[in-house]
């Protein structure tokens, strides 16, 4: 898988990629993280990309062109299953999302700033817009993280156990059961008895029962 982040701010996504399980998905090749910074696709020569808004009001608007130019250079060079805006008012992501997602071949997520982009660009030049939530961050490059992270680790090999995204939360309708560790009792706080069992078929069944019970009291919805 490859995704095209498109950001007038790369710096913000330099963490996110460079550590841990996302980039270990990129070292082992199982997908990759092209971030693009639209300064280099201003034709302006103090390589602006934004202006202010027609009409007045406060904050600043990211200019089509750039934008344009970016996802031109990008599209001529291979096709793409979805151009997503990240944006406040987009479908709102979930984990089904997430799944239908990982299953692409090519995604652009492009990142607004300031007051967001030029609308022409939201009617002609992306074919989806998402959301992360009912909330509004300063730009789309956190938002864009948090949808090629939830991506990402879907994909087959990037977990070290095969199995693990699937029994993570929301995966089969279904909130995870608490999980624990060493030392099995803290403080005098215990670890429940049938983990430390060794009985399989049991810690399977409490397993369940925990997540049923979870998703009774926190996601009664799903
Ligand atoms: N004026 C806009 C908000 C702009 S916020 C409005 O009121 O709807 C600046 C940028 O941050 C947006 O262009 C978008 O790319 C990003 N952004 C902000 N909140 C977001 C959210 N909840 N989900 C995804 N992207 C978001």
């Amino acid at each position: 898988m490859r995704i095209d982040i498109i950001t007038c701010l790369p710096r913000l996504l330099e963490s996110p990629f460079g550590d841990s399980i996302l980039k270990r998905a990129q070292d082992k090749g199982l997908v990759a993280v092209h971030v693009h910074d639209l300064r280099e696709y201003s034709t302006n020569k103090h390589r602006t990309t934004d202006d202010y808004a027609f009409g007045g009001g406060a904050g600043m608007v990211m200019m089509i062109e750039p934008i344009d130019r970016c996802i031109q250079a990008l599209t001529s060079a291979r096709a793409y299953d979805d151009i997503i805006y990240m944006s406040p008012d987009g479908e709102r992501l979930s984990q089904s999302i997430a799944n239908q997602l990982s299953l692409k071949k090519n995604l652009i997520l492009l990142c607004g700033h300031y007051k967001g982009v030029d609308e022409r660009v939201r009617e002609h030049l992306i074919t989806r817009e998402i959301s992360i939530g009912d909330y509004v961050l300063s730009g789309g490059e956190l938002a864009a993280a948090v949808v090629a992270d939830a991506v990402i680790r879907l994909l087959p090999g990037v977990l070290n156990d095969e199995t693990s995204a699937l029994s993570d939360s929301f995966q089969d309708g279904l909130i995870a059961p608490p999980v624990y560790t060493r030392p099995s009792e803290y403080k005098g706080w215990k670890v429940p008895d049938v983990l430390l069992s060794g009985h399989q078929a049991k810690i399977e069944e409490w397993k369940q029962e925990q997540s049923i019970k979870r998703t009774k009291e926190r996601r009664p919805n799903l």
